[in-house]
C-alpha cells in the first residue's frame, strides 16, 4: 500500500515509515592456495592471485540468451575452471571475498581488498593480482585500489558483460587477459588498470560508459593505455603514473566516513544538502550541471550547511567527461578531472585520514594541471 506523501513525510520524521537495513550480511573471505588450485606447481611460472567479489562476470542465467536479470553466485574455483588456459600461464591462488553484485561493494569488502592485497604483493613471490567484480562500480573499487595499494606490481580489475551462462560470454577470455596482464613485466609500474573486452585503460581515468554493451569502459579524454592483440598485452606508453596521485595508508583504519554524491538538475531540491548532513554525511560530492554548477538557490543552500558544519564538499560534473575548475565561492573544493563517483573515493579517503577540508583541498588541486594548482594556491 501507497502512503499517501503527506503521512509518509510525518512518518518518517518520527523514523518510522521505513526500515533501513543496519547492515550488510559479511561474506567470510575464504583463500584457495596454489596446492588447492592446481594439481602442480610449475615453478617457471609466475603467482597470480584472483580476488573474487562477484558481479555478472561471477552470474549465471536460466538460459543461453538471457543477459539481464541472472544472478550472481560462481566462486573463484569456478571461474577458474572455465578458464583452465590460465593455468598454462601462471600458478594461481584464489580468494573468495564476497559474492555480490558490485552495487553492493562495501567498505567492509574495499578495506579488506586493501588489506590482503597489500600482504600478497609484499610476497616477492606473486607477480601481480587480479580482482574479479561487477562492472557497475569496477571503477569505484579500482580507483580505490589505486590509491592505497603500495606496490609498482600490476593490480588487474576485470569484470564482464555477460553471464557466464550466455552465448559468447566475454568472462572467460576477459579473466585470462587480466591474468596474463597481472604477470606481464611491461604492466609493472602502471597503477591499477581495468581491462575488458581487449583493451587495457587506467584505473584513475576509465569509467563505464555504457549500461549494457560489452565495449563499455573507455577513459575519453585521457585514452587508452593499451590493448591485447592475441591475448598478449601492448602499450602505447612506457609506465607512467596519474598526475597528482596522493598514496594513503590504511593501516589501523576499520571504517570510512559517509559521503554523498548528490546530483544537481533543474529546479534541485535546495534541502538535499541538509539532509545528508542531517542523516550522517560527512562529506557531499554534488555531481553538478556543466562544470561542477546548481541553481543560486542550491548554492546558497549548500554555502549555509557548508558554513554551519564544515561538512567538506566537493564539485564535480554530471557530464560524463571535463574538468571543473576551482570555484570562486570558495566552499566547494573543484573536482579537477574526477567525475562524481572517484571524487567520493578521494574525499572519503583524506576524510579517513583525519585530513582537515583545507588539506583536502590540497589533495584535490594536486591532480588539477599545474598553472591551475598555482592560481588556486595564490587565491587562498
Ligand atoms: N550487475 C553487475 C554488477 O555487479 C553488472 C556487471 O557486472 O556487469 O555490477
Amino acid at each position: 500500500m501507497l502512503l499517501p506523501r503527506a503521512l509518509f513525510t510525518s512518518l518518517f520524521s518520527l523514523g518510522l515509515a521505513v526500515a533501513l537495513p543496519t547492515a550488510i550480511p559479511d561474506h567470510p573471505t575464504t583463500l584457495f592456495t596454489r596446492q588447492d588450485v592446481q594439481s602442480a606447481i610449475n615453478a617457471s611460472l609466475p603467482n597470480v592471485t584472483i580476488f573474487a567479489t562477484g558481479g555478472t562476470i561471477a552470474s549465471q542465467g536460466t538460459s543461453n540468451t538471457q543477459t539481464v536479470g541472472y544472478s550472481v553466485g560462481l566462486g573463484v574455483q569456478q571461474l577458474i575452471d572455465a578458464v583452465p588456459e590460465i593455468l598454462n600461464i601462471s600458478n594461481i591462488a584464489g580468494y573468495q571475498v564476497s559474492n555480490v553484485g558490485s552495487g553492493s561493494i562495501n567498505e567492509t569488502i574495499l578495506l579488506r581488498l586493501n588489506e590482503l592485497i597489500n600482504i600478497e604483493l609484499a610476497k616477492e613471490d606473486v607477480a601481480g593480482v587480479v580482482v574479479t567484480h561487477g562492472t557497475d562500480t569496477l571503477e569505484e573499487t579500482a580507483f580505490f585500489l589505486q590509491l592505497v595499494v603500495n606496490s609498482t606490481k600490476p593490480v588487474v580489475c576485470v569484470g564482464a558483460m555477460r553471464p557466464a551462462t550466455a552465448l559468447s560470454a566475454d568472462g572467460p577470455l576477459n579473466l585470462l587477459q587480466a591474468v596474463t596482464l597481472a604477470s606481464a613485466p611491461n604492466a609493472v609500474g602502471r597503477g591499477t588498470m581495468i581491462t575488458l573486452n581487449d583493451r587495457i585503460g587506467s584505473a584513475w581515468y576509465t569509467t563505464k560508459n555504457n549500461a549494457n554493451s560489452l565495449d563499455t569502459f573507455y577513459s575519453t579524454e585521457a585514452g587508452q593505455l593499451g590493448f591485447f592483440i592475441n591475448q598478449v598485452p601492448y602499450f602505447y606508453f612506457d609506465p607512467a603514473l596519474p598526475v597528482g596521485l596522493t598514496q594513503f595508508d590504511l593501516t589501523g583504519v576499520t571504517d570510512l566516513p559517509m559521503i554523498d554524491i548528490l546530483y544537481a538538475h533543474q529546479d534541485m531540491d535546495p534541502g538535499l544538502f541538509n539532509s545528508s548532513v542531517v542523516n550522517g554525511a560527512e562529506g557531499i560530492v554534488l555531481a553538478g550541471v556543466g562544470a561542477g554548477g546548481i541553481s543560486a538557490r542550491a548554492s546558497i543552500a549548500a554555502e549555509a550547511v557548508y558554513n554551519a558544519t564544515g561538512v567538506a564538499m566537493v564539485a564535480s560534473h554530471r557530464s560524463s567527461d571535463g574538468f571543473v575548475p576551482s570555484s570562486e565561492g570558495g566552499f566547494a573544493i573543484a573536482s579537477g578531472f574526477l567525475n562524481p563517483q572517484k571524487s567520493r573515493i578521494l574525499l572519503q579517503l583524506s576524510l579517513a585520514l583525519g585530513y582537515s577540508n583545507e588539506e583536502v583541498a590540497d589533495v584535490f588541486a594536486a591532480t588539477y594541471p599545474a598553472p591551475v594548482a598555482a592560481a588556486m594556491r595564490k587565491r587562498r
